[in-house]
């Protein structure tokens, strides 16, 4: 007899299991299904996310972190130390338990919301019928009012230099490693590259990365691109700009790596090459071919602004669909449609979805950058407020970087908010808050700020938007 649920979910990353609980909790019956095994052979919830993104990159990059702070601004606290070692093993163990503990923690989840954990592979068949290959056990078939597609995304490889998992790596080998590379060559300047790198950096690895667009960050405002570039310069990563990797060639245990620059061709060695070029949606066996779902030419399960695709009951959502491949609006995505499901009026704001890179500084932003406001042609004023004038920054050994805020010139609505600096991912909720209720730079103005703290940062910023800063001098 084939089982019946209200709604089945074809992959538990952030996107997906967020989905079903939400599903669960509207009080439809839910089956979140999930292939992920890590790389010890155990399955887990959580996706790429949990397993092999956010969590173990997040864990690796505050350990590096203290070990460079340790090392570096320990004596100016007046803190006296041994000499400051690491051991690789350890660190490396204490990523794979938050990882353990956290996977684990959505298994109780699921369970505790009476959502049906089934771990294997899902195939959308037609008619919202859904197979199910068990990892041990046989073949189901499931039949779905609703089925919610969240089968996320995997590393680009580059045909150039494929990955080997030993000498040229992606994100996830590169997050395992389990010695430090003296050189490391990394493939791309983009979010991964840099919180990667950073990781292997503090640690002791000499690190080359080769990013093809001649700009750095050129998806944040320049301003703080302008900061970010001098910061990670004085931190030893050492970024080729304008350099589009051409091959990469293993012999003697050691990685050759050519690129195009702005002058010619280059070669250099590495001992690991990380290889992180973006991700490409996961639609491998997803879906039969009479399934009726459609995918656009970079492979990307088709659907409109409420994530349904073009077969009613079926929608998609997280990194196998448009937007930015961000956790938080894969999740968003999965309230979504679990609430248009029950028939509650539901939305996301694509135009107010947090971006933050936890290099550090840390870089976040949220809104449009000035390029942006500049090219739509709306008058607009802009403020920004050094960290090296806060107090708390200062007491926190963290001057560098800024907050700009950009506001219209006419209502004063705020456009966008850009930080670089300490705790910039957990700064810009504020931000994110003022620009989903459309705030202007005056509510950030007359809105109290405790002292001392480095949200003071923003009030300031908003202030310097009318020249009115009270702890830095206005330009
Ligand atoms: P995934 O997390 O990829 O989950 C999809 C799940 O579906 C997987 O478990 C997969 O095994 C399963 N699956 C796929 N097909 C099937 C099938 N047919 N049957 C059964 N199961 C299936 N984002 C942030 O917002 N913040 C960060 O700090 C951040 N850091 C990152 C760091 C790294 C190194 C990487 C690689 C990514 C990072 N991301 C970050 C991106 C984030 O991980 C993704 O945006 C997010 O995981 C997408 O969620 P998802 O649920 O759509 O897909
Ligand atoms: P990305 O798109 O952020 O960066 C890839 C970079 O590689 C780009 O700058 C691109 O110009 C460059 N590139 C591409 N081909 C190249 C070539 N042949 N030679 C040299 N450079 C080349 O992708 P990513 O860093 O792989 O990250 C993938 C996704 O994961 C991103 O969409 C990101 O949103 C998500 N992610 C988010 C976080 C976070 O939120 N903190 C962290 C890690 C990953």
């Amino acid at each position: 007899m084939s089982k019946k649920y209200d709604v089945v979910v074809i992959g538990a990353g952030p996107a997906g299991y967020i989905a079903a609980i939400r599903a669960a909790q509207n009080g439809l019956s839910v089956a979140c299904i999930d292939e992920w095994q890590n790389k010890d052979g155990r399955n887990a919830f959580g996706g790429t996310c949990l397993n092999a993104g956010c969590i173990p990159s997040k864990a690796l990059l505050e350990s590096s972190e203290l070990y460079y702070r340790a090392q570096h601004e320990f004596k100016k606290h007046g803190i006296t130390t041994g000499e400051v070692g690491i051991d690789i093993a350890g660190m490396q163990k204490r990523r794979a338990s938050i990882v353990r503990q956290l996977t684990g923690g959505i298994a109780g989840l699921l369970k505790a919301n009476k959502v049906d954990g089934l771990v294997g592979h899902g195939k959308l068949l037609a008619g919202k019928k859904v197979e199910f290959t068990p990892v041990d056990g046989e073949l189901q078939i499931i039949d779905a009012e609703h089925v919610i597609l969240a089968s996320g995304s995997a590393p680009i490889d580059l045909g150039i230099a494929p990955f080997d998992q030993q000498f040229i790596l992606d994100s996830w080998d590169a997050l395992e490693l389990d010695a430090i590379p003296e050189r490391l060559g990394v493939i791309g300047a983009g979010v991964i590259g840099l919180e990667l790198g950073s990781v292997w950096a503090r640690l002791g690895a000499k690190v080359t990365i080769i990013e093809a667009m001649d700009n750095l960050l050129f998806m944040a405002d320049r301003d703080i691109a302008k900061v970010a570039a001098k910061d990670f310069k004085q931190q030893g990563l050492d970024i080729k700009l304008g350099a589009r990797l051409t091959g990469a060639n293993v012999s003697n245990d050691v990685v050759s790596v050519s690129y195009e620059g702005k002058d010619g061709e280059h070669t250099f060695e590495v001992d690991k090459l990380v290889v992180a070029v973006g991700r490409k949606p996961v639609t491998d066996s997803l879906l039969a071919d009479d399934s009726g779902i459609q995918l656009d030419d970079r492979g990307f399960i088709v659907v409109d602004d409420e994530c349904r695709t073009r077969v009613k009951g079926v929608y998609a959502i997280g990194d196998c669909v448009r937007g930015p491949m961000l956790a938080h609006k894969g999740s968003e995505e999965g309230v979504m449609v679990a609430d248009l499901i029950v028939g509650e009026l539901a939305e996301v704001n694509y135009d107010v979805i947090p971006s933050v890179i936890y290099t550090a500084p840390e870089i976040a932003w949220v809104g449009l950058t000035e390029e942006q406001v500049k090219a739509s042609g709306r008058p607009y004023k802009t403020g920004s407020f050094p960290f090296a004038a806060s107090g708390r920054a200062k007491a926190m050994e963290q001057t560098s970087g800024m907050v700009k805020i950009i506001s219209a010139s006419d209502d004063d609505e705020i456009l966008g908010v850009h930080i670089i600096g300490p705790m910039a991912g957990e700064l810009i909720a504020e931000a994110v808050l003022a620009l989903e209720f459309s705030a202007s730079t005056e509510d950030l103005q007359r809105t109290i700020h405790a002292h001392p703290s480095l949200a003071e940062a923003i009030h300031e910023a908003a202030l310097a938007v009318d020249n009115r800063a009270l702890n830095y001098i206005n330009r």
